[in-house]
């Protein structure tokens, strides 16, 4: 396995289908207690952007804000030249918006296979040329085709979830906490997944906890602290403050 270090250079051309995201002074709450306090965030499109900061911070939280799925009391979230609080999430989803979601979103009581038909239904793509994907960008997964889902490992699950994205071929992709479980090896080989995902023309947001990890594939990188970005720029930058911030 290859270690980490593809980090596509941030003045290296963007694939044509990569789309920005933009979010601008956003306020969110969950009932009445507020948690994203005014967040301003410019993803660059066909960037792999790090959302680091420490729990309760918040970023699952924006991420549902920029998925359609939590709307916020103000401010706007655009992906391309789509507003999201005004677009429902199934034509976001046509646009190529797509989550991974924290916890990994496989059907466990169907094999690999059946996972993977089920989501070549909507996306009106064939079933043959989804598991020619799936199986040439993570071999584990062909060798477990008949396997129930819910029987795999923690990190063959989490590729399992990351095929079922790819097979829309989505511009914008969002990942919560790839990492969550996972052993360092596994994490890194993801990750290197990801890092190759952006020079194929495509957005990359993540929130994760290892921010070593999360560094060392993204373009960019922000820290968020009590629902409000407190460092933004470059990994290189962003890194030092990183460990403040979790250890404040
Ligand atoms: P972690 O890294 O621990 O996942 P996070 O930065 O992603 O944290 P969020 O999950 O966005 O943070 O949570 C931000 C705040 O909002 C926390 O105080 C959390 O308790 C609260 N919160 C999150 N989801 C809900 C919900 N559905 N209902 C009420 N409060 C919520």
């Amino acid at each position: 396995m290859k270690v980490l270090g593809t980090r596509r250079h941030p003045d290296e051309a963007v694939g044509p289908g990569a789309l920005a995201v933009t979010v601008a002074g956003v306020r969110a709450a969950y009932g009445r207690i507020e948690v994203l306090h005014g967040v301003d965030l410019a993803v660059p499109a066909g960037s792999v952007f790090a959302l680091l900061g420490p729990n309760g911070a918040g970023k699952s939280t924006l991420l549902a804000v920029v998925r359609g799925q939590l709307r916020p009391t103000h401010g706007t979230v655009t992906v391309g030249d789509l507003d999201v609080t005004r677009t429902p999430t199934e034509r976001l989803a046509r646009a190529g918006l797509c989550a991974i979601p924290e916890g990994r979103a496989v059907f466990p009581n169907l094999t690999v296979r059946e996972n993977l038909r089920v989501w070549t239904y909507r996306g009106g793509v064939s079933m043959a040329d989804v598991e020619a994907a799936t199986y040439e960008r993570f071999p584990r997964l062909a060798e477990r085709r008949r396997q129930l889902a819910g029987t795999l490992s923690g990190g063959e699950q989490q590729m399992l979830a990351i095929s079922r994205a790819l097979v829309g071929s989505p511009r914008v992709l969002l990942l919560d906490e790839l990492s969550m479980g996972l052993a360092p090896l596994v994490v890194a080989e993801l990750y290197e997944l990801v890092a190759s995902l952006a020079s194929t023309g495509m957005t990359v947001l993540l929130v994760e906890q290892f921010v070593t990890t999360a560094l060392a594939v993204a373009t960019r990188a922000a820290i968020m602290v009590h629902g409000r970005i407190v460092r933004e720029g470059p990994p290189a930058d962003v890194g030092d403050a990183a460990l403040g911030a979790y250890l404040s």
